[in-house]
């Protein structure tokens, strides 16, 4: 039930970002509900592989969740342009443009790019948060909130470990 309700509100979120392209003639709702990725060879991946693939910290973080320290990824210093991109399959997820200092201590962004994060519910910490993950290998990268700037008010809160930077 859970991939049902993300893909929900990846939708409404993709719609309303993306209003533009699909006025355009992009693809329709209808066709976007369908996992793009349900086919995808990172899904076929155990979790052994995973760890074989990836650094352990990143390891930690994209396939059990873990959350690294505050202020620790060099990350938070990128400010050059490019692209921000799943560490476990290159998915780009995040533009330089939308990067800002939120002053948490964690590479945090107001915008991803369409289509490329799912959502779901977690309770770790006892109350409700947004969990967020890439919507082609299903890593985890963050927690959304609604405290983050104009345009869209929203924080995406993203762990350094899970990205890769790409330099335009
Ligand atoms: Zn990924």
């Amino acid at each position: 039930m859970s991939n049902s309700q993300s893909a929900a509100v990846l939708d409404r979120r993709g719609f309303l970002s993306a209003a533009s392209l699909f006025a355009l003639g992009a693809p329709t709702l209808a066709a976007a509900a369908a996992d793009p990725y349900a086919a995808s060879p990172f899904r076929k991946l155990g979790d052994a592989e995973w760890r074989k693939r990836l650094p352990d910290a990143s390891y930690l973080v994209l396939r059990h969740e873990d959350t690294e320290r505050p202020g620790s990824s060099p990350l938070l210093k990128e400010h050059r342009k490019g692209s921000f991109a799943c560490l476990g399959c290159d998915l780009a997820l995040f533009t330089s443009d939308t990067k800002y200092e939120s002053g948490t201590g964690w590479p945090s962004f107001f915008r991803a790019v369409p289509g490329a994060l799912a959502t779901k519910v977690d309770f770790k910490i006892g109350v409700p948060r947004k969990e967020y993950h890439c919507a082609r290998c299903l890593g985890h990268q963050g927690h959304l909130f609604d405290d983050g700037p104009k345009p869209t008010g929203l924080r995406y809160c993203n762990n350094g470990l899970a990205l890769k930077f790409i330099p335009a």
